[in-house]
């Protein structure tokens, strides 16, 4: 038996950047999935760093991880909220991983007499990148070119679009290309040419683009559909309006009611008697724009003049809020802020706090000054990662008695290492995609807080750090009311800790909010926001 063909969607953007075509990229690939197809959605980056784990994201905006430990773009978050499956390591590639195999490649020998060149080496692995998903058995593959046309970065990309769809043959693969029409306030008009350009320069590369999904912020008047479809030869059912809506979760109802994906199946040859089925996407919405109660948490961080530094983080919020219909507001809080004499004006009637993950010491006196209040105060508070790290340092000073707790990140020589590095990192030197990555096991203690509100004691979640609690302490902790709950199995690494008597006061090591989907929401921002909820009142 031949095994089935793998249908292959590339997206492209014209025009200007950060016009979504990660969200429009989820939503279709929703779509397809509520159709019936099995579907993963892939992101090529044309930066040439090997992954954005090295970038401060004030550049690119939060690292997301997978569960196979791979530092990727916050896209591959979205992919994993809408779709509500597991992304890899293949489904984010940047030029840097392209060119990094091929020059390898070149030094063992594999091109022995060759020149070597972007066409045909650097683009024939970028096409093995694509198909490399193929091997898991997709009905189709969404690949996301990063950029915008006419980027001389993305060159490869397209041209390497272009022999695929050569290569594919009919049917098999199609472009969809994202671009924006301007509103002209002056002459009260949606342009056209902007988008007419950048088809046409992707035509200069040998692409035509199959279909056009316009962002806009107004509704696109007949003529200029007409238009749009007679200078970039589409058909006008091809011709989708991608309008700015209240939230992106509309974006995937906003395009089926204009059958995008019967219009996206039929360009692929594919067929479904199946109906979309949105039923508990619909609900999900209806709860998160019709809620009944609010709460007000504080978003602890040093990045917080950039949201996107902490995009799952507050996606995950949505999520949990949603499923309790609860209007969870965040109150951006920039820990360099936060001081002895103004800790209290700036939390001041928060319901709830969440000390954010993240690196290097500034604003960590901030933090600290935050868990105490928080744990003085009885609200809730939730720390993740660097935020775990926090919680363990504060109780140390403020309540063992160890004045001089730090940890070995921002004191390498600190008497009290309540927060030491790990083994395994001690001897690490390079920077990039060394840190203990990925998912790993956890278990908890049956009588915890934690496994009662994953309702079992085995959990494994994602991680992303070098620094750990350090176990030699650990008895202290335990006697005073800091108690960790949860280990990995075979390291016996304390993954998390919870105060006694205290409703809400939980650290953990690891990541939850990138495991938080529309379809599964988070149950430890669940309990979170429901903690916080009760605070409120
Ligand atoms: N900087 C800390 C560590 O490396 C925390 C990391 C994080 O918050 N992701 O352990």
């Amino acid at each position: 038996m031949s095994k089935k063909q793998t249908k292959y969607i590339f997206v492209t953007g014209g025009v200007t950047s950060s016009l979504g075509k990660g969200i429009v990229s989820a939503s279709l690939g929703l779509l397809l999935k509520s159709r019936g197809f099995s579907v993963t959605i892939q992101k090529l980056d044309p930066y040439i760093n090997i992954d954005p784990g090295t970038l401060n994201p004030y550049e690119h905006g939060e690292c997301y991880v997978t569960d196979d430990g791979a530092e990727t773009d916050l896209d591959l978050g979205h992919y994993e909220r809408f779709l509500d499956s597991a992304t890899s390591q293949d489904n984010n590639v940047t030029t840097g991983k392209i060119y990094q195999t091929v020059i390898e490649k070149e030094r063992r020998g594999d091109f022995l007499g060759k020149t070597v060149q972007v066409i045909p080496h650097i683009t024939n692995e970028i096409k093995r990148r694509i198909k490399i998903l193929a091997k898991q058995d997709y009905d189709i593959i969404i690949t996301e070119i990063g950029g915008t046309v006419g980027d001389i970065e993305s060159l490869p990309y397209i041209e390497s679009v272009r022999q695929l769809k050569w290569e594919l043959g009919e049917k098999n693969s199609m472009v969809i290309h994202l671009t924006l029409l301007p509103y002209l306030a002056a002459s009260g008009e949606l342009k056209t040419k902007p988008s007419q350009h950048s088809v046409r320069q992707l035509m200069e590369s040998g692409i035509q683009a199959d279909v056009l999904v316009c962002r806009t912020e107004y509704k696109i008047p007949k003529e200029q559909r007409a238009k749009l479809a007679q200078f970039c030869n589409v058909p006008l059912s091809n011709v989708i309006e991608c309008k700015d809506l209240d939230t992106i979760y509309e974006v995937p109802l906003y395009l089926q009611k204009q059958d995008f994906d019967d219009v996206v199946l039929k360009e692929l040859g594919l067929e479904s008697n199946k109906e979309a089925d949105l039923k508990d996407w619909k609900t999900f919405l209806k709860k998160y724009q019709n809620p009944k109660k609010k709460v007000e948490i504080a978003l602890i961080g040093k990045y917080v003049s950039l949201q996107d530094s902490y995009k799952s983080i507050a996606e995950a919020f949505i999520h949990a809020g949603a499923d309790q219909e609860i209007d969870v507001r965040l109150r951006w809080v920039y820990s360099g802020d936060l001081e002895e004499s103004t800790v209290a004006e700036k939390l001041k009637g928060v319901d709830g706090m969440l000390i954010a993950p993240g690196f290097g010491d500034r604003g960590i006196e901030g933090k600290i000054l935050a868990a105490k209040n928080a744990r003085e105060n009885n609200v809730p508070l939730l720390g993740i990662c660097l935020g775990m790290q926090i919680m363990t340092i504060e109780f140390a000073r403020n309540v063992l008695g160890y004045g001089k707790a730090n940890s070995m990140e921002f004191d390498p020589s600190t008497p009290e290492p309540v927060i030491s590095i790990m083994e395994e990192q001690k001897n690490v030197v390079e920077k990039g995609g060394t840190m203990r990555l990925g998912a790993w096991k956890c278990n908890l203690d049956p009588k915890s807080q934690l496994a009662a509100i994953y309702g079992h004691s085995q959990i494994s979640e994602r991680h992303r750090h070098r620094y750990e609690f350090n176990s030699e302490f650990r008895d202290e902790y335990e006697k005073n009311g800091l108690i960790p709950t949860g280990f990995n199995p075979e390291t016996g690494l304390v993954e998390t800790l919870e105060l006694k008597g205290h409703p809400f006061y939980i650290g953990v090591q690891y990541h939850p909010e990138y495991k938080s989907t529309v379809a599964t929401p988070h149950p430890l921002f669940k309990a979170f926001v429901k903690a916080c909820s009760t605070h409120a009142k």
